[in-house]
């Protein structure tokens, strides 16, 4: 199984991951974690030069190019060999990131997207995202409160209400894929969400 996490800055993410991590564990899950951009060490050197801020601005295309040369590195190097011996692959962010930041976040195109993925990903896509899914207010209020902020943290509103719009349009498209996780609510209900979510999985 193949499972993919999404959601926009502040949507709590990283704690859903935590909890994944230690509900596969405790059923026997054989798994790998992974992240995007990232996954691999050549993959993780993209995700840095992306990411980390300089005094030039990284043209969008750029980003959009980038993105997808970590993706194919990661696909070839570590989600296909894990999916083909059977162990089950949970990955921090996937395409859709890409769809809604490169796409719909800054103009990248859906076709070119859509090519973009046959190209590096080819049959190898998440069975099941889970969506976690928060007002944009309420996850700037989430980044407000940690120490580290990233580059993305200083978008505009507009920007994260662009990226919250990006990814409910994706799970309307993906209806059985994209799994909506309500994570405005309590942590407690969150992670109910989410362990429903993983149960159905195991089982399937
Ligand atoms: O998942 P995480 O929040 O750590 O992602 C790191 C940063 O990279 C975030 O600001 C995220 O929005 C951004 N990102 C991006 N395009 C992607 C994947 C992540 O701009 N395709």
């Amino acid at each position: 199984k193949f499972i993919s996490l999404e959601g926009g800055e502040g949507s709590g993410k990283s704690t859903a991951i935590d909890f994944i991590q230690r509900w596969l564990e405790s059923h026997k899950v054989p798994f790998i974690m992974t992240r995007e951009p990232g996954g691999t060490p050549f993959s993780e050197e993209i995700r840095q030069l992306v990411l980390s801020s300089r005094e030039e601005k990284v043209n969008d295309t750029a980003e959009l190019l980038l993105m997808f040369a970590a993706r194919a590195q990661h696909v070839a190097e570590k989600i296909k060999p894990a999916i083909d011996q059977g162990t089950w692959v949970v990955s921090d962010r996937f395409i859709d990131s890409s769809y809604v930041y490169q796409g719909d976040a800054r103009g990248g195109s859906t076709q070119i997207l859509d090519q973009l993925t046959e190209w590096a990903v080819g049959d190898y896509h998440p069975d099941a995202t889970l969506l976690l899914d928060v007002p944009v207010d309420v996850g700037q209020q989430r980044v407000l409160q940690r120490k580290y902020q990233d580059r993305l943290d200083k978008e505009s509103s507009l920007f994260h209400q662009k990226v919250r719009d990006g990814f409910l349009e994706r799970a309307r498209l993906n209806p059985h894929r994209i799994r909506i996780i309500d994570a405005s609510l309590p942590l407690e209900d969150v992670i109910a969400q989410i362990e429903k979510q993983l149960e159905a999985l195991v089982q399937s």
